[in-house]
């Protein structure tokens, strides 16, 4: 197949090496200059999950591996504190992994052709994330806008592991992700808007040097609120589709699982929006628990069904969010 993949983050990138690898003559379009093309994320993500998705891709996920967590410190708005027990959750060089899966591909930066352009491809994979640039526009969204800044410490770290601080009604939270000895991702994503004020008064109180600052809205909106997946021979793969575990705002590897599943149903569209629809279930209860929460028309007695099943699926895939699960912390912040 002649495959044409729009957009450069996780899943594109991810693709192209896949499709490449699988005999199919693919060419990438990434609307940022190469010089400029980066990656507005915290970079946190399951070392077990990654290093099966880069053994796909022919990659050694240990060459991107930055931070291997072991506990990570919650912060309640009250005050009160809690730790959670770490089993995978890590940072990694995302932007650098995304480069190398590139290396040798035919990649166009700078280019963001309109449809029409791209007659000559048998299929068009929209992996533009937030922006969904061509597939119709979606009847109702659902995101958070970010801000984050890379802070250098030169003093000592004010935190040697994970740390975040759920924000009041769980409309976001702040999250300080380590970068290796004296450096960090620090962020906040807030529906309520709260998150500049927060990061920002994070480094006036702990101080480093910021290197970096960047944002962008992360869509919360799941699945089954993006359809359509396809539109002519344009198919949606990741952020673009709703792949964001919306209780973490954890997309990197659910729009990884997402390139996995378009690739097991390359000739057959039907087929992968089935496959999506099926796998992406959970996301859905999930984000209107959260939406609940976050409208304040929540009640813990009336979200009890959701959270049981947010506790049930999320303790049978502790391996994969890479974390202890426990129903006393999930309750924690769900009555915050
Ligand atoms: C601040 C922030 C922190 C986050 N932290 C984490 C985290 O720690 N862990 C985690 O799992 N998830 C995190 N996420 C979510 C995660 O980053 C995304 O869900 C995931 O990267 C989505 O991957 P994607 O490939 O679908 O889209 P993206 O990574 O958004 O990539 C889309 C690409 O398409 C390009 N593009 C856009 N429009 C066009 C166009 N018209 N033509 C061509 N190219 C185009 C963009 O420049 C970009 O390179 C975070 C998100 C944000 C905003």
């Amino acid at each position: 197949m002649k495959v044409a993949v729009m957009g450069m983050g996780v899943a594109g990138s991810y693709l192209v090496a896949r499709l490449a690898a699988a005999g199919h003559e693919v060419t990438g379009f990434e609307r940022a200059a190469e010089e400029r093309h980066d990656s507005i994320c915290a970079w946190g993500t399951i070392k077990g999950e990654l290093e099966g998705f880069c053994g796909r891709a022919g990659m050694d996920f240990a060459r991107y591996l930055i931070h291997d967590g072991k506990r990570m410190q919650v912060r309640m708005s009250d005050g009160s504190e809690f730790g959670i027990g770490l089993s995978g959750l890590c940072t990694y060089d995302k932007l650098r992994l995304i480069k190398d899966l590139l290396a040798g591909h035919d990649v166009r930066y700078g280019s963001a052709p309109p449809l029409s352009e791209l007659d000559g491809y048998d299929r068009v994979v929209d992996c533009t994330g937030f922006h969904r640039s061509y597939l119709p526009k979606l009847e109702q969204d659902f995101f958070l806008p970010t801000y984050e800044h890379k802070v250098v410490y030169e003093g000592g770290v004010p935190f040697e592991d994970f740390y975040i601080e759920p924000f009041p009604g769980m409309s976001g939270y702040f999250w300080y992700f380590p970068l290796g000895e004296n450096a960090a991702h620090v962020g906040a994503g807030d529906y309520n808007k709260g998150h500049i004020k927060a990061v920002d008064g994070f480094v006036r109180e702990h101080g480093g040097r910021i290197v970096q600052t960047k944002g962008r809205p992360i869509r919360l909106a799941t699945p089954d609120m993006c359809r359509p997946y396809s539109s002519g021979k344009v198919v949606g793969v990741g952020e673009s589709i709703g792949t964001v575990y919306p209780l973490l705002g954890e997309g990197i590897i659910p729009s990884m699982q997402c390139a996995d599943i378009f690739m097991e149903h390359l000739d057959d569209v039907p087929a992968y929006e089935r496959a999506v629809e099926k796998h992406y279930e959970v996301y859905g209860r999930v984000f209107r628990f959260v939406r609940a929460k976050i409208r304040r028309d929540f009640s813990v007695v009336r979200s009890l069904p959701d959270l049981l099943t947010i506790f049930r699926y999320m303790k049978r895939n502790e391996a994969r969010f890479g974390m202890e699960i426990r129903m006393g912390n999930l309750l924690k912040v769900a009555r915050a």
